[in-house]
């Protein structure tokens, strides 16, 4: 087997602008030890995410140029619309600027109190939009979904007796959708299988509830369908892609990852009152119905990343790349979600920095030590993020805490990874001086974006 390559060519290149760890000391604690506090600037590798980070091709670029910039009925529309129906056959096709409209409007219409959402792993503005209407999203992943330790192929698979049962205790009135994250992102990335798919539809069928599926990253998904699923080897990524979406009856999107958008996202379904109370809501929001909140040219670009997305020696070169450095970690000890997902690495933060509790949060210790040392930025995916308090005020962790190294698409070469590599080395080999942190300023919502931090001593 030859090196497989990065399959593009560098048009055009940004240059990084390098600190000393002197400065990186002051910066962070500047910022609270929140990397999102951070000015980019100052960032030598930025794997806060990999939502809009892409990097655009050049057919992407020539398509921005070509928008068609028409309030109503815009050609880019169209363009849009056709490379989404391609994909998910749904008959209503509604643009968002990003994902969490989507979410935003569905749930406004579909949410509220006494309502229950179940979901393989809700991601952090899922979860949001749905509790914002007092609904209630409820995660159902599997058993060795929750253990990073455990290898298997499709750790992101709902536990689908869970499901039924849920749904049988909660009753079927009170549940107005049941989603799956695909890939499934606050659990690591990790894929879900055709037949988990086939199962949690015959389950919502059996109750007459419709399935929405959370869509980022559908195209590496359908790439760990056809490297892992007995019967898909043969099939092409689009096959793939457009079987999962057969058993779905919407589809929520953000166009920022696997369709290389750096803004966009969209709402997609098959009910048409549905979708004319969404279209409904979308012009109060979003604007209208043939733009949504993007501009002619985001929509372009869109609709030219899904047919990259496709492309099979760019999904095998990035699930390659992320397994790659996988690999290495292991190899060192280092502790991960394994085997690693499709977009980023899990740094396991309980296993990292076992002396720190989750009430100190261990992964907000990696990450402000990863930046201090490294120049990187990463985020917590744990008891910052998802943390809840009891009736008394203590901390409900809960099941991971996690640091996610999200790797943009078609941005960083071999070398920044093998940079990435020594510095994540570095602070484990060194992982006993660290400390924990107490949050000295939180949000009452999504806390993870603005909270601040100090170290204990
Ligand atoms: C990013 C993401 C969203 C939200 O999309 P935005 O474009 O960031 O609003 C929803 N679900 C999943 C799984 C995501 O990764």
């Amino acid at each position: 087997m030859k090196t497989i390559i990065e399959p593009f060519k560098i048009k055009s290149v940004e240059p990084i602008r390098f600190t000393t760890k002197e400065e990186r000391t002051k910066l962070i604690k500047d910022a609270g030890y929140n990397p999102f506090m951070l000015r980019a600037d100052d960032v030598l590798i930025d794997l806060l995410t990999d939502s809009g980070t892409s990097a655009m091709s050049s057919k992407q670029w020539a398509g921005i140029m070509d928008g068609d910039e028409s309030y109503a009925g815009s050609k880019s529309f169209y363009r849009f619309e056709e490379a989404v129906k391609k994909i998910t056959d749904m008959q209503y096709i509604i643009p968002t600027h990003q994902g969490r409209a989507a979410e935003k409007i569905l749930f406004t219409i579909e949410g509220g109190k006494g309502k229950y959402f179940p979901n393989n792993t809700h991601f952090d503005t899922t979860r949001a939009n749905i509790e914002f209407t007092g609904a209630e999203a409820v995660d159902i992943l599997n058993e060795t979904g929750k253990h990073p330790e455990i290898r298997a192929d499709f750790k992101g698979n709902m536990d689908v007796q869970k499901l039924d049962e849920f749904i049988n205790e909660t009753g079927k009135e009170n549940i107005p959708l049941c989603m799956l994250t695909i890939t499934n992102n606050s659990g690591g990335g990790q894929p879900v299988s055709m037949q988990n798919i086939r199962e949690v539809k015959e389950v919502c069928n059996k109750y007459g509830i419709p399935l929405f599926i959370d869509a980022c990253r559908f195209a590496e998904n359908a790439w760990f369908i056809k490297k892992r699923e007995p019967g898909f080897e043969n099939k092409s990524v689009l096959q793939i892609a457009q079987e999962m979406f057969s058993y779905a009856d919407g589809v929520t999107m953000s166009a920022k990852k696997d369709a290389f958008a750096n803004i966009g996202g969209f709402l997609a379904m098959n009910n048409s009152s549905l979708a004319l109370k969404c279209r409904n809501l979308l012009i109060v929001t979003e604007g209208f119905p043939t733009y949504g909140g993007l501009a002619g040219r985001d929509l372009e670009a869109v609709a030219q990343g899904l047919e990259e997305i496709l492309d099979e020696h760019y999904l095998q070169y990035r699930i390659r790349s992320i397994e790659y450095l996988g690999e290495k970690l292991v190899a060192a000890g280092v502790p991960i979600i394994e085997p690693p997902g499709g977009h980023a690495i899990y740094l396991d933060a309980k296993r990292f920095l076992s002396n720190v509790p989750p009430e100190q949060f261990p992964g907000q210790s990696i990450v402000a030590e990863l930046y201090t040392v490294g120049g990187i930025r990463s985020v917590e995916i744990g008891s910052v993020m998802f943390g809840k308090y009891d009736k008394n005020g203590s901390l409900i962790p809960p099941p991971m805490e996690l640091v996610r190294l999200a790797i943009p698409r078609r941005v960083y070469t071999q070398s920044h990874i093998d940079y990435v590599l020594e510095i994540i080395l570095e602070v484990f080999n060194n992982r006993r001086r660290l400390k924990g942190y107490k949050i000295v300023y939180e949000a009452p919502m999504l806390r993870h974006f603005t909270a601040r931090f100090e170290p204990f001593n």
